[in-house]
């Protein structure tokens, strides 16, 4: 049988862009709510022809253990309550899938991954780009040698954050500005795109504070990670600039995606230039998305480990904490141990 998933937080993309996809999925389906809005809840719950006893609040949702429609726990809360929620669901016996970022800090992700260890669960990170055709065929021109060996890779990701209430400008919700949330996959694809783990990171931020929207969290950061190879990283992210770029340079020529990491749109250039666009193979699914929900069903069912597990997510968050500290303390911070 597909595997039931618990949506929990029902904003923009856990209702808007999640629960959609269900229908483009092959191992999962929709099982439960939870949300602390009884009426949307209710609304949806009746749309998706849910049984009575599939809504749960952020109170009771403990309750969700008793359920064995529910297999696994999709966190789309902000990014401050992913680990209390992720670590509640391990411990009511589900799997986790957690949006990214994974937390707010290494401190929070080892508890998570803690968690879902001790009761032998999955933990799954919604790094949804290695479902998404294009990234995944970059990824593999990029490993074949297509553009020779890689000496760099740009990426830069934000959106103009218009609403100065919204939770992602408060760090009690957010655990930080446009890094936490944009910067995250700027990171990622410098990470994927290169198969490195960087050695040290250079980090710089600019931020108006007179802006009443960057009066707790970074506007822009810029960081660099140098890799083992000698490859470069030179990462960005943003809320007052539009931008969702990757290029990647060999000494035999460039992969660039633009948009490279939007829920839709993708382009991609592979050569020495612009003139030679690519459109890549099907990937695993009808959607990114739905290959997401997907690979972790099939995972709880044959017992293998994610691709995208916590351990990546924990990988990423160091490298972000290091990123703050660069920036904080104006130096460049080793990742490798090394003074
Ligand atoms: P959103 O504001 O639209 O939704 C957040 C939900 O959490 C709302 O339903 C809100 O009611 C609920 N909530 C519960 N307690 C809350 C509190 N104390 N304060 C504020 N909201 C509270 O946000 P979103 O855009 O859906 O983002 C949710 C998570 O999903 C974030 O971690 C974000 O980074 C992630 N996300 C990932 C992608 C992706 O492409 N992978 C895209 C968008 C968002």
């Amino acid at each position: 049988r597909p595997l039931g998933y618990a949506i929990v937080g029902l904003g923009n993309y856990g209702l808007g862009r999640i629960i959609p996809e269900f229908a483009n999925c092959r191992h999962s389906r929709l099982a439960a709510v939870v949300s602390g809005d009884r009426a949307k809840a209710e609304k949806v719950a009746a749309e998706h022809n849910l049984p009575a006893g599939s809504i749960y609040n952020y109170r009771d949702f403990d309750r969700i253990r008793d359920n064995p429609a529910v297999d696994i726990v999709y966190v789309c809360l902000p990014n401050a309550m992913h680990a209390e929620y992720t670590i509640r669901a391990a411990q009511a016996g589900k799997h986790v899938l957690c949006e990214k970022p994974m937390a707010v800090s290494v401190a929070e992700c080892e508890a998570m991954i803690a968690a879902c260890r001790k009761a032998d669960r999955k933990l799954m990170i919604g790094y949804r780009c290695h479902f998404e055709p294009y990234n995944l065929e970059a990824m593999r021109l990029a490993k074949s040698g297509a553009a020779g060996k890689i000496r760099y890779i740009r990426s830069e990701h934000g959106f103009t954050a218009s609403d100065p209430t919204m939770w992602r400008l408060k760090r009690a919700l957010s655990g930080g500005g446009s890094l936490m949330d944009m910067g995250v996959y700027s990171l990622q694809a410098a990470r994927y795109m290169t198969g490195e783990e960087p050695v040290a990171v250079t980090a710089r931020e600019s931020t108006d504070r007179r802006d009443p929207r960057f009066t707790d969290v970074e506007d822009m950061i810029d960081w660099t990670l140098e890799f083992p190879s000698g490859a470069i990283g030179s990462c960005q992210s943003s809320y007052s600039a539009n931008h969702n770029h990757i290029l990647l340079m060999g000494d035999k020529g460039r992969i660039e995606l633009e948009p490279a990491t939007g829920y839709a749109g993708q382009r991609m250039w592979v050569g020495n230039g612009r003139e030679r666009e690519v459109t890549p193979p099907p990937g695993p699914a009808k959607t990114q998305f739905a290959g997401q929900l997907d690979h972790l069903a099939q995972c709880v069912a044959t017992g293998r480990t994610p691709i995208v597990s916590g351990e990546e997510g924990l990988r990423d968050m160091r490298i972000i904490e290091a990123i703050y500290r660069s920036a904080r303390e104006n130096r460049t911070i080793r990742l490798d141990g090394r003074a």
